[in-house]
């Protein structure tokens, strides 16, 4: 018998191409909060900012009673804008501020509910 064992293909390992999305998760956008009738705010300012216009800064239209506030630095913009936004993007298109914080976040909470038990098993083989 001249017949060579043909174990070429074990070598063909399968590329896990991992895609990497540039933006925020959909649950870290989801984190961000909707405020509504973001035209009467409640005080707060901390930062006299009376320059802050009430407009989008991505679509740049009047914002309306569906915006997102972003948590960091309280930019406001259109739900739908800003979650277009930060599909793409993980900084605030106002300022530029890092977001990227938010899924962290989750990350954290995800590691603390994991039970902290151990058992420890004595085996005594004798
Ligand atoms: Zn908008
Ligand atoms: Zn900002």
């Amino acid at each position: 018998m001249c017949g060579r064992a043909s174990s070429a293909q074990s070598a063909r390992v399968a590329q896990q191409v991992e895609v990497v999305k540039p933006g925020l998760s959909k649950e870290a956008i989801a984190r961000i909060p909707i405020t509504s009738s973001f035209a009467n705010p409640e005080g707060g300012t901390s930062s006299s900012s009376s320059s802050s216009s009430e407009a989008c800064a991505i679509c740049l239209g009047e914002l309306d009673d569906r915006v997102r506030v972003l948590p960091k630095c309280s930019h406001a913009f259109h739900a739908e804008c800003v979650d277009m936004w930060l599909f793409s993007h993980k900084t605030c298109p106002t300022c530029r501020s890092d977001l990227s914080s938010l899924e962290q976040q989750q990350q954290q909470q995800q590691q603390q509910q994991q039970p902290d038990q151990m058992v420890v098993v004595v085996v005594d083989s004798r």
